[in-house]
């Protein structure tokens, strides 16, 4: 035979029976990192040290949480300001208008809640655009809204308002009040009852209700 040809043949056959015993050893090493790892993680010190960093971290979120409180109960006694003294700025456009009229009037008696028309942009809150809004109008429309003091927030009164209505197609009605002034509370209807509309303010109430400026200030 060969010797030359027999060498890698031997290194070959050595290899593999050196195979298993470097594989074993492999395994045992791997075996006895594991139980190392085990033990660290089975210590009490970092989870000690985990339970030290939360409680020293909990004043600070109790600072915070006390902070939070006092603004939220400031919003909250803004908010209650806002929603029981609401003055809407009567926008009466067409037929919306009459029914606007009637929710003023004694029956429904809207001074109950705070709801008390004002003919001055400048100390009303709440717009009720209540009618047909026309091209010709719009412009005014958003003047007077420019004029409203903020917060300032809008009640849409009907189909015409809400959307066109019945003139939808027309070339000389404005397609929504939205287009001009944002909206925060559509009433449906043609025209909405007296009802739809102080239903209407109970909605835009609880919406005024919800917001939360100073927290939102507070936070950033
Ligand atoms: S929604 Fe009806 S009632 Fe109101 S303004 Fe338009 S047409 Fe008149």
């Amino acid at each position: 035979m060969n010797p030359e040809a027999a060498a890698p043949r031997l290194a070959l056959s050595g290899s593999f029976s050196t195979r298993p015993i470097s594989v074993l050893a492999i395994q045992l090493r791997s075996l006895r990192n594991n139980s190392k790892n085990e033990n660290t993680s089975t210590s009490l010190v970092p989870v000690r040290e985990k339970s030290t960093a939360v409680a020293a971290a909990k004043p600070s979120a109790a600072a915070s949480s006390k902070g939070e409180y006092i603004v939220t109960k400031l919003d909250d006694l803004v908010s209650w300001g806002r929603t029981t003294s609401m003055w809407p700025m009567t926008f009466g456009l067409a037929c919306c208008a009459v029914e606007m009229m009637h929710f003023a009037a004694p029956r429904y008696d809207m001074d109950r809640f705070g709801v008390v028309f004002r003919a001055s942009p400048r100390q009303s809150d709440v717009m009720i655009v209540a009618g047909t809004l026309t091209n010709k109008m719009a412009p005014a429309l958003r003047k007077v809204y420019d004029q409203m003091a903020e917060p300032r927030y809008v009640i849409s009164m009907g189909s015409c308002a809400n959307g066109g209505g019945y003139y939808h197609y027309s070339y000389a009605v404005v397609r929504g009040c939205d287009r001009i002034v944002p909206v925060d509370i559509y009433v449906p209807g043609c025209p909405p009852t007296a009802e739809a509309l102080l239903y209407g303010v109970l909605q835009l109430k609880k919406k005024i209700k919800r917001e939360k400026r100073i927290k939102i200030w507070y936070r950033k």
